[in-house]
Order: C-alpha cells, then structure tokens, then sequence
C-alpha cells in the first residue's frame, strides 16, 4: 500500500511539478504551422501547451524593440513592395533603417527565399496569405500575459537578443532595451520564467555583469564550441548562464548521443537545444514523435527549441 501511494505521489508530483521535462520552447511562435513571430503563431503555441514562447528581438531606427528574427525584412514581410528603394547597398532591407511607425505598415508572410519568391519550408502556411504584422516585444509580452491571465496557465518567454554587437555598431544598446521591456513587465529574478538567450558570450556576460540582469541566461552554441569541449569550459559557463542552447547535431548523430547533455548536466547547466522540426528531422528518425521521445528519454534533455510545439503533446 505505502508502495503504491508512493507511486501515486510520484505521478502527481510529475503532473504538478512546476516545470515539466523536458521544456516545450515554442521556436518563433507555432512556425510550423503560422508565420513566424505573429501573435497567431504565438496563440497557437500556447494552446498547444508550450511551456515557453521564444522572441527573437530586433531594434527599429527609434529604439524600439520589436519581434523579428532577422535584422533584415527580406525574407518575412513586404517590405520590398511596400518600400522600394530604402534597401541598402548590399541589397537588404534592415529593421534598424526603419522607424517602429513604418515596421508596423509591413504584412508578414511565411518565410521565403527573397530571390526566387519560393517558400523555405513549401508544406507550411502559403505564401502571401493572411494579414499578419510585426508586434512590439512589448505588446508580445502583454500578449502573453494576457494569455495567462485568461486562461490562468503560466507560460514563460524566452526572448533572444539578436546580434548585439552588429546593434552597437549600429550605434544602439539592444540589451538595455530589452532589459527596460523585461523590467517593465515584472521578469526580474531566476524565478520569474524568463530565459534571455545569445550567441555572444560576451554579451551574456556584459547582461549579468555591468546591466544586472538577475534573471536566467542560456548561451547559444553554433556548430562547433570550444567552451562545450571540456569539463573546465562547461563549470566556467556555469558561473554565467544557466543552460545551454547547442544544435541538435551537437546532442546526438543521428541515434547516437554526443555526451553533451551529461557532461553539461554534471556543470550545472541546464540543455535546451535547437530545433526540432517534423518537416526538416534530423538523419535517423521516422517523424517528429520519435525525434521528441529520443531527446527526451534518451538524451535527456532539460528543453526543447520546436516549430511544432504539439509534439511532444
Ligand atoms: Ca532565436
């Protein structure tokens, strides 16, 4: 009996933990199924039970943080149609040359190549439908925590600073923005659900040191890190970010798993890799499920980067 009412207690202290495993991290919203970073995808994924919505963040000319992956417009909105000629030299329309009044008359479509017109994922949302727009970060997160509020669930953000040094030498500070934003609306310490994530260490650093930031910080790692490499690199990471953010090449080749999540693991680091898409898997797997159970059972994961956030669901 004590057996069994301690299994009991088990499961119900898995469903009511406070955050399940491994993390759901909605990547650009629902992107598999809505253009990316509309509030449609977003909604979407929070009904699909995401644990966490990602936002990847951009300046406008004024200073404005807005929700946008690329620092360019080419290949996400209309921006060539609607403003020929404020392209730069190199051919490609940047946030930053347009002011937050312009960025909000842009319609955003599903992801294209802008040379040939072509979808980047052809089996998504069509091309050129809808009437989707470019959000603040701001009105995201009132989005979000309207959502919360509504439906009395917790989902957290995890906004990433997009190329903080190319911002600087753009001559603005894309961390104090977003930290302004995030201060604003109440994400302040570890316990908040908040994740800030980079590329640039340097920038983490700069975020936990000279700006502050009391909140969680992930560290994204291209293809190959040096940091990653070692025991040494991993506890050096550990006394600035919480987790890591590696490609799933960098988890597991196909079936076989890498280390990395261990090894992070054992540092203190929590792992969130990037990104699991039933439409683009990786070598190995028959379909999304399988990939999720995977990286969940096997590897281990503590979260997880997805266009399809119902995967796991
Ligand atoms: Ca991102």
């Amino acid at each position: 009996m004590r057996k069994f009412l301690a299994s009991v207690g088990c499961v119900l202290g898995s469903l009511f933990a406070a955050e399940p495993i491994p993390l759901i991290i909605a990547h650009r919203g629902a992107s598999g199924y809505l253009p990316e970073h509309t509030l449609a995808a977003k909604a979407l994924a929070y009904a699909q039970g995401a644990d966490y919505l990602e936002q990847d963040v951009v300046l406008s000319k004024d200073g404005v943080p807005v929700v946008q992956h690329d620092v360019t417009l080419d290949s996400t909105t209309d921006v060539a149609t609607r403003f020929p000629g404020r392209q730069r030299a190199d051919g490609s329309f940047y946030a930053i040359d347009f002011t937050w009044a312009e960025l909000r008359q842009l319609r955003v479509v599903e992801r294209f190549h802008p040379k040939t017109g072509k979808a980047v994922y052809p089996r998504r949302f069509p091309s050129g439908v809808g009437e989707f727009r470019i959000n603040t970060f701001e009105e995201e997160l009132q989005f979000i925590q309207g959502l919360n509020r509504s439906t009395g669930r917790k989902v957290g953000i995890y906004p990433e600073v997009k190329l903080a040094g190319w911002h600087r030498r753009e001559g603005q500070d894309i961390s104090k923005a977003v930290l302004a934003v995030l201060a604003k609306h109440g994400y302040a310490t570890k316990a908040d659900l908040c994740f800030i994530q980079s590329f640039e260490l340097e920038e983490l650093r700069r975020l936990r040191g000279e700006l502050g930031w009391k909140g969680r910080l992930v560290f994204l790692t291209g293809g190959k890190s040096t940091w990653t490499d070692t025991p040494e690199g991993l506890r050096e990471l550990a006394q600035v970010v919480d987790g890591i953010g590696p490609p799933l090449s960098a988890v597991a080749e196909g079936r076989v798993l890498t280390g990395l999540v261990a090894r992070a693991q054992a540092a203190g680091l929590q792992v969130h890799p990037y990104t699991l898409r039933n439409d683009a898997l990786p070598k190995g797997f028959g379909s999304g499920r399988d990939c999720f159970d995977f990286l969940s059972r096997e590897a281990k994961v503590d979260g997880l980067f997805t266009d399809f956030p119902d995967v796991g669901r």
